[in-house]
């Protein structure tokens, strides 16, 4: 197939795309730059801005600390419920709060208190770092025999099971995953990993940081106890926008935050010395909400329950195989190899691309091509495609220009010195 055949294709699939019209409701100020980090960071939607706008001039300019009277105090939990559409978690269990790390951090201690007697934390290899981190963290603040177990993975793109049911036992007190590992973009099957957990009597803890948005998800139905994830990536809730967490109905009143702040008291305006737990999910909120960041989420959160989970993961699927066979056909033979699963079905929304000049092949794109991905170490070049606003003409060029760095070797003058945020 001539490049020229797969840019035509790449068009008609465009032309025929259910979706196509969304791309217009997001701020796309040069339409020749290639975006494909919104796994990183997600596009700014058009409305976000008058949303915010107004936030500032009518409710904080004009209404002053009043505004919390005026829904700022109840967008925790009313944001919360919209984004538990998405996840298929009724409502009053999702809160939007804190950063990804830190609503971990509280849940990972709630998961361990709910099963004191239990030693084991299990998680894999795949996991992004900084979970580990905040796991290690925990478990050394926590202190007694308490330990963390790693499931491995032979291949770097799929975890190996056969380990994760041997670490997984009756001393797991919890088993801490990521839904889509942040570097393969494997998917895991979260209903067999919840059961499998739960037959040993584990709880489960599962981030959603890059699978939300773009993966249909059934928490309730899954019978899912714990859940994280943030909301800037294909959520696109801007830098820095607040996490979110999930507490299981049937475990929130035994379970406890361990961090006892007003925002989480029963009645933090009656200003009692003492902290008395707010019933419901409200007792994992600590400190005031990010108002503006929080509230810069809700325009992206109807554009995903407008166009409706299920439509997106048919286009994510279909992204994500176009720039597979794509790379097949023209990148393998410039020595590039696939690091994500082959199965589209074991496939997040994102897609890496393996070489050994990884690091220079993903400056030259940005410095020269006008594509931007991101790089992970040790070399994977990752695509991530965000179904109401990739096409699939950029996916192809993206490819393309892939390509071309390789065979022009435009990327032999960067040298391998990394910059600090890749
Ligand atoms: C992006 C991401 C995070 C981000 O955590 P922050 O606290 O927002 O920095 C955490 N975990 C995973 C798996 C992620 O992909």
């Amino acid at each position: 197939m001539s490049l020229d055949y797969t840019l035509a294709e790449a068009r008609c699939l465009d032309a025929a795309d259910p979706l196509a019209a969304y791309r217009n409701e997001f701020i796309i100020s040069d339409p020749e730059l290639v975006y494909v980090d919104g796994n990183s960071l997600g596009r700014l939607s058009r409305k976000t801005i008058p949303r915010i706008h107004s936030v500032l001039e009518q409710e904080w300019g004009d209404r002053l600390v009043q505004g919390w009277q005026t829904g700022w105090y109840e967008a925790p939990l009313r944001l919360g419920d919209k984004l538990g559409e998405l996840l298929g978690a009724a409502p009053g269990q999702v809160l939007i709060a804190d950063s990804t790390s830190v609503n971990l951090f509280k849940l990972v201690c709630t998961a361990l208190s709910l099963r004191p007697d239990r030693h084991s934390v299990v998680s894999d290899v795949l996991n992004f770092p900084s979970d580990l981190y905040i796991l290690q963290g925990c478990l050394r603040l926590l202190g007694g025999e308490r330990k963390l177990a790693l499931a491995a993975s032979q291949d770097d793109v799929h975890p190996d099971w056969s380990d994760l049911d041997r670490l997984i036992d009756e001393k797991t007190a919890v088993v801490c995953l990521s839904h889509v590992t942040f570097k393969s973009g494997y998917l895991y099957d979260m209903q067999a990993a919840t059961m499998h957990a739960h037959q040993v009597g584990a709880l489960v803890l599962w981030d959603l940081s890059h699978s939300a948005g773009v993966v249909p998800l059934q928490l309730d139905a899954w019978g899912v106890d714990l859940a994280v994830g943030c909301t800037y990536k294909y959520l696109n809730g801007g830098p820095g926008s607040p996490g979110y967490l999930y507490v299981r109905r049937e475990l929130q009143e035994q379970a406890l935050s361990p961090i006892w702040g007003w925002f989480g008291q029963n009645h933090p305006f009656a200003f009692g010395l003492d902290y008395l737990p707010a019933h419901g999910i409200t007792r994992f909120q600590a400190g005031t909400p990010p108002m503006l960041s929080l509230l810069a989420l809700e325009a992206s959160l109807d554009l995903h329950l407008e166009a409706g989970i299920s439509a997106i993961r048919k286009k994510s699927e279909a992204l994500t195989a176009f720039a597979v066979a794509l790379a097949d056909q023209v990148l393998t033979p410039l020595s590039f190899r696939l690091g994500s699963p082959r199965e589209p079905a074991q496939r997040g929304s994102h897609v890496s691309l393996r070489h050994p000049e990884g690091y220079s092949i993903n400056r030259a794109l940005i410095e020269e091509m006008k594509v931007i991905p991101d790089f992970r170490e040790p070399d994977n070049i990752r695509l991530g495609f965000a179904p109401l606003y990739t096409t699939f003409e950029e996916v192809w060029q993206a490819i393309d220009r892939l390509r071309r760095v390789v065979v022009e070797r435009r990327y032999q003058k960067y040298a391998s010195e990394r910059l600090p945020v890749t």
